[in-house]
């Protein structure tokens, strides 16, 4: 291993999803499944977001649809203020706690304090847009032998 791979083991690896929030998923899926063409890699319901995503397929990476599924739900206050539209970008990182705790002692304000259960069987975690310059981020930690 090269001092290079070294330095830049705890990089962050890859966009694992663009979030979209959207009003209706079965109103929305056909123009990413028919029209761009996308692959439809599986719909979940996630209950700590209040959520129901789907997985396209866009190379290495996907498109995250989420469908609030109530009025609480973070995304139905998003869609309410700004209506459908990108929601967050979500980086695929290893040690997601460590990196939490690297933030917290830095004074980046974070959404979530610790990392929590998310879709596809990630830890994830946001990160506050008053620290990110805007963007909500959110951290994604897949389990070994996961596939999205
Ligand atoms: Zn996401």
């Amino acid at each position: 291993m090269s001092d290079q791979t070294l330095h830049k083991k705890d990089n962050v690896k890859q966009i694992a999803h663009i979030g979209i929030a959207v009003k209706n998923l079965e109103e929305a899926l056909p123009f990413y499944r028919d029209v761009l063409q996308m692959e439809l890699e599986a719909i979940e319901e996630v209950d700590s977001e209040k959520v129901k995503v789907a997985f396209l397929k866009v190379g290495e990476t996907h498109l995250e649809l989420l469908e609030p599924l109530d009025e609480s739900s973070p995304i139905q206050s998003f869609i309410n203020k700004r209506g459908e539209g990108i929601h967050h970008i979500a980086l695929e990182v290893d040690n997601i706690e460590k990196r939490l705790a690297d933030m917290r002692e830095n004074g980046i304000k974070l959404i979530n304090e610790q990392a929590k259960d998310g879709a596809g069987d990630a830890k994830i975690a946001f990160l506050h847009p008053k620290s990110t310059n805007g963007v909500l981020y959110e951290l994604c930690e897949y389990k070994k032998g996961s596939d999205i």
